[in-house]
């Protein structure tokens, strides 16, 4: 039952000869299966108006009404928030200015309260969230569920940022670093954005996310991977890191590195220097071109080396430098292609994010998807859906594990257009 509820939920089958052709289950298997599931209330079926002639259409789809997703995705001034059904259609999103020095509870019951506000507003059950995914602007155990020595957010370093919304909730809780949610939410792009796929963002700090060719994160042993902010670029050794040491990329090559050097402060809006430098950018000044150009060829060079190590099939860049024109972009292009082995790049793509800043939220709704209909997931769901049933269905389905060993995860695609 759960391979027929997942090849609805993730490869968007909807009819049961299609199911059946996915699967290879026989279309009697299907067919019993997909009546428990109308029964239980985890699908339904709509009958299409059809001017063809013979029977309507009958188009099956994950119920709207099964349970909903809530994602955050915390920058160091923000947090975008989304609301989705199970299978990832938007239901609302939202935004909230916060100061990261508040400290996690105070921020998380802000979240807490947001979700189960969005929800109300929005017609849905506020305790009916079934998974919550959230990614955060620092290094991520994300098996523990907890930021690891994150800089500049006081009382973050190991707290319990899984623990503490699943008690909330009582569901569970991924949490994640943002550049590896905003690298799977470029995959959901489509075809334009062939993995393996590196996308790396530009923004206060520097940090990168890589897509496997499987669509699998590579997160590393423990959750660090991709985080390059911190590498060392040769011939920067005078220039002072807020880590604590000399050349990062980041002191070299972040937006904040090129404020400080164009002395654009911003005054108390943290946000206001940025909007400086993009306006600036926009209209072309010569002295903001060439800091931003220089940025780019130092940002390239790191990414020849990662182009060498991972060999990716897209670079994707984002960040409010590269949103605002194409020369970082250029910078890095002629870097990349100039210093890598001809078999790394002849394929490769390097390219501006289109989804600027709503690729975390996105791909932070494509990983709560899958964990949703992971065995596991969906274990717990369609056990949570029966004993909310005065009756339940007759429930039966392999223990965990069995037959879908090796399957690899689903696209679980999104319609982009409900995020723009
Ligand atoms: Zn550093």
């Amino acid at each position: 039952m759960m391979t027929v509820l997942r090849s609805v939920a993730l490869d968007g089958a909807t009819s049961r000869a299609e199911i059946s052709r996915l699967t290879g289950l026989a279309r009697s298997t299907v067919g019993q299966q997909v009546e428990v599931l109308l029964g239980c209330g985890l699908l339904t079926e709509e009958i299409m108006d059809s001017s063809v002639r013979g029977r309507p259409p009958h188009v099956l789809a994950v119920s709207t009404t099964a349970g909903t997703i809530a994602v955050a995705d915390v920058e160091v001034n923000a947090v975008r928030l989304a609301v989705t059904d199970l299978s990832g259609t938007l239901i609302l999103r939202s935004a909230l200015t916060v100061d990261l020095a508040r400290g996690p509870e105070a921020i998380l019951g802000d979240l807490a309260s947001e979700w189960r506000d969005m929800l109300s507003r929005s017609g849905h059950d506020p305790d009916g969230i079934r998974q919550i995914v959230v990614g955060l602007p620092a290094p991520v155990d994300y098996q523990r569920g907890c930021a690891v020595r994150p800089p500049g957010m006081p009382g973050w370093d190991s707290f319990p940022v899984g623990s503490f919304l699943s008690q909330e909730f009582n569901v569970p809780v991924f949490v994640d670093n943002d550049a590896n949610l905003a690298a799977l939410g470029e995959t959901a792009r489509g075809k334009d954005t062939e993995k393996p796929l590196l996308a790396v963002r530009i923004s206060s700090g520097i940090g990168a996310g890589l897509v496997t060719a499987n669509g699998e994160v590579h997160r590393g042993a423990d959750g660090a991977a991709g985080d390059i902010g911190h590498i060392r670029v040769p011939g920067y050794e005078e220039v002072l890191c807020s880590c604590g040491k000399r050349g990062c990329l980041e002191a070299v090559a972040s937006c904040t590195a090129v404020l400080a050097d164009l002395e654009l402060t911003g005054g108390n809006d943290p946000e206001a220097g940025v909007k400086q430098l993009v306006h600036l950018l926009a209209t072309g000044d010569a002295k903001t071109l060439s800091r931003v150009r220089d940025a780019g060829a130092v940002v390239g060079e790191i990414m020849a080396t990662l182009v060498h190590v991972y060999n990716p099939r897209t670079l994707v860049l984002s960040g409010p430098m590269t949103e605002a024109c194409d020369d970082l972009l250029s910078e890095v292009r002629s870097v990349v292609y100039r210093q890598a082995l001809p078999l790394a790049t002849r394929k490769l793509v390097i390219t501006a994010t289109r989804l600027e800043q709503t690729a975390g939220l996105i791909g932070g709704v494509v990983l709560a998807v899958r964990e949703v209909f992971s065995d596991k997931g969906m274990e717990s769901l369609i056990t949570s859906v029966a004993t909310s049933r005065k009756s339940p269905p007759p429930l039966q389905f392999p223990p965990v594990g069995s037959g879908d060993n090796n399957r690899q995860p689903g696209t679980a695609q999104l319609p982009a257009a409900d995020w723009r």
